[in-house]
């Protein structure tokens, strides 16, 4: 299948926001959406008006894009969130934060979250002292997120350590750069997650 060379950035142009799926770049003046702020294509300066359901449907596939997740597993989430007491969009987006792709690239370990699966799928990676090579991992509160000993001296870790000193990390984590690990503090809030989504239109996109 043909693949396009800034697919990533395509993404970010047809929601009309940065996304952040580049690491590094997603953060410079190179990125696309600071260049071309309209969806791409031959028409992708006419922005269309969505129908209402068109809305609700773009809003999920933003957020699926956000976090790299596919439709299946975020069905899954959906309908872990439905069964939780807490507000069924809330709680989506509490499962999705914490997801160990998303705390690694939380923590300045992955330069985006594309790049920390990548990571712990090879085993770079550890939760309370035990190697979690599953980037859908969940984890809790309290838990330590360590890169392992073997893997200290992994170039990308090692650039990412660099690069991102001075991006923030969440309130709910805490990050110990000098020891290569991250504590999850506390479980994230809707206000710990930064990421533009009205998770109300998911909701009613899945209750039709
Ligand atoms: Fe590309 Fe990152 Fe900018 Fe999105 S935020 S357009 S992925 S550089």
């Amino acid at each position: 299948m043909a693949r396009y060379k800034d697919e990533q950035c395509r993404i970010c142009r047809r929601e009309g926001q940065k996304l952040f799926l580049k690491g590094s770049r997603c953060y410079t003046d190179k990125c696309s959406i600071a260049r071309r702020n309209y969806a791409p294509g031959q028409n992708g300066q006419k922005r269309k008006k969505l129908s209402e359901y068109g809305t609700q449907l773009r809003e999920k596939q933003k957020t699926k894009s956000f976090y790299g997740v596919g439709e299946k597993q975020f069905r899954k989430y959906f309908d872990m969130a439905s069964a939780n007491r807490g507000k069924t969009g809330e709680v989506l987006l509490q499962i999705l934060e914490t997801r160990l792709d998303n705390v690694v690239y939380r923590l300045g370990y992955g330069a985006s979250r594309a790049q920390a699966r990548m990571l712990i799928t090879h085993g770079s990676f550890e939760v309370n002292g035990e190697k979690v090579d599953i980037p859908s991992y969940l984890v809790k509160a309290g838990d330590v997120i360590s890169v392992r000993e073997i893997r200290k001296d992994n170039g990308f870790i090692k650039l990412n350590v660099e690069e991102n000193s001075a991006r923030p990390v969440p309130e709910w984590l805490q990050k110990d750069a000098q020891n290569l690990n991250g504590k999850v503090v506390r479980l994230p809030v809707r206000e710990d997650v930064d990421i533009p989504v009205e998770e109300h239109l998911i909701v009613e996109l899945y209750s039709k």
